[in-house]
């Protein structure tokens, strides 16, 4: 069975000591070596963070990264400087960076296949509209999400990548999905992934479910069997993040 990854996405929160103290302050709460823990911090704050859960069970991922090796991309973060660092896991195609920084599907599939070509685990990121959800068209704009973010990977790549079911509409809203509702997309996508690969990489891939996850929600989201862990926002920034690593 599939092990579960729960994994906190800061967005643009903490300065790089006041990350150095969060991570310090959810140490003792995160530790359970039955799923796997990761923190996705701000570039600036990997460094530091990386340090301060040196020993622990957290591992330390990045919230995005640029497609191109290196060069004159002003601002951007290449993949080697990230695993240069040893960041195994980053954020791809979050909702708030397609909307605000004009990420397309396209980019999304030219970051996934950066990030496998570097031995880094993508958190691959989907998620529909109130409006799309309210026009009924949901599965069907997530497999577009799904299929042209995976264009040109391998099964193999596959198997080990992390998709993120984060309905926009949920996001930061204090607005969960149902139960009902994560379990369907998330099997929905385990299908569309079965279609693109086979049922072996179907099995092996970890689906997450994001969006307005708190300690009173995860249990229940994480116990359904599409559901693979968690990409938690604001909940990751607190104590309760404890209590979602611990959930059952
Ligand atoms: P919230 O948990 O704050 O709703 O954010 C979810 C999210 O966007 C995680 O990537």
């Amino acid at each position: 069975s599939r092990r579960k990854i729960i994994a906190g996405n800061w967005k643009m929160n903490k300065t790089p000591s006041e990350a150095v103290a969060l991570v310090n302050e959810l140490k003792p709460l995160v530790a359970n070596d039955e799923v796997d823990v990761v923190f996705c911090v701000p570039a600036i704050s990997i460094i530091p963070c990386m340090e301060a859960a040196k020993g622990t069970n957290i591992k330390i991922g990045a919230e995005n990264m640029y497609f191109e090796e290196s060069g004159a991309f002003t601002g951007e973060i290449a993949p080697n400087m990230l695993t240069d660092v040893g960041v195994k896991y980053v954020v791809i195609g979050h909702s708030e960076r397609r909307e605000y920084f004009a990420e397309t599907n396209i980019t999304v599939n030219k970051k996934v296949k950066k990030a496998f070509e570097h031995s880094i685990t993508p958190i691959v990121c989907c998620g529909e509209s109130l409006e799309q959800r309210e026009q009924g068209v949901t599965i069907d704009f997530i497999r577009q999400q799904i299929k042209i973010a995976f264009l040109d990977v391998t099964a193999d790549q596959a198997k080990t990548a992390v998709i993120a079911y984060e309905p926009i509409w949920a996001i930061g809203t204090g607005k969960v999905a149902t139960t009902e509702q994560a379990q369907e997309v998330c099997a929905a996508i385990r299908v569309c992934i079965g279609e693109i690969y086979d049922e072996a990489t179907a099995q092996a891939i970890r689906i997450q479910y994001g969006g307005s996850v708190t300690a009173a929600s995860a249990a229940e989201l994480f116990a359904q069997p599409d559901i693979d862990g968690g990409l938690v926002g604001g909940a990751s920034l607190k104590p309760d993040f404890g209590k979602i690593v611990n959930y059952k």
